[in-house]
């Protein structure tokens, strides 16, 4: 498989060649044409197999080729992390897919002051990467609504968990719409973490690698 070969808006496919990426990695590969139809995603996967460009290619794909104004205090995209450093990262990522495409990522996490977060909200965002408990945070200030949320991404599961933020993912994961895509990725799949995974995703294709 090649990147030409999965349908990417040309924007992204362009993206990939600046950034020199010729060939999709093996959760690529598997990942992105299943997302592109809309399936449900369960991956187990560590960070270096680019995972992040498995979920956020065919996500941007989708912002871009169905587009909507942003949503006010919303956003379409919601990719949860469980540290500061990987949601920036994923930011970052995010951005340098989409830097063709009209579309707007922001990063949210604790330890900083809120209210440039609040303002950063106030008039909608495409893509929103959050740590749990900053996100909480902004609901409870009514800064931030997750009922436009069309993509739902919870990443790095096992270290959410080791963090602490269960109760948290508990709260966040009813605020969302029922009818959404959602894409959960772990590095290990004990027991817990696979009945988390149950609780939101439906019908998952499961990729590991
Ligand atoms: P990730 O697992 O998402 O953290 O990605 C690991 C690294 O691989 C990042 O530095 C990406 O920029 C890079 N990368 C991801 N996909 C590809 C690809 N298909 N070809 C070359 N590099 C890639």
């Amino acid at each position: 498989t090649q990147f030409s070969d999965l349908g990417l808006a040309a924007p992204i496919q362009q993206a990939l060649a600046a950034e020199g990426y010729t060939t999709p990695t093996p959760i690529q590969a598997q990942a992105i044409p299943k997302l592109m139809e809309g399936h449900d995603l369960l991956g187990i996967a560590q960070t270096g197999t680019g995972k992040t460009a498995a979920f956020g290619l065919p996500a941007l794909h989708h912002l871009h080729t169905h587009a909507k104004p942003r949503p006010a205090k919303g956003c379409r995209m919601l990719i949860l992390a469980p540290t500061r450093e990987l949601a920036s990262q994923i930011a970052e990522s995010m951005n340098t897919y989409g830097k063709g495409l009209r579309l707007s990522a922001i990063t949210v996490f604790g330890g900083v002051p809120i209210n440039r977060q609040i303002r950063q909200l106030q008039a909608g965002v495409d893509i929103l990467v959050a740590t749990p408990g900053r996100l909480l945070d902004l609901i409870d200030q009514r800064a931030l609504t997750l009922k436009d949320v069309e993509i739902f991404v919870l990443d790095e599961a096992d270290q959410m968990l080791d963090l602490g933020f269960i109760h948290a993912l508990k709260r966040i994961v009813p605020l969302l719409p029922k009818k959404r895509q959602s894409l959960f990725f772990s590095a290990t799949m004990p027991k817990t973490i696979g009945e988390l995974a149950d609780k939101f995703l439906t019908n998952p294709v499961k990729v590991s690698v």
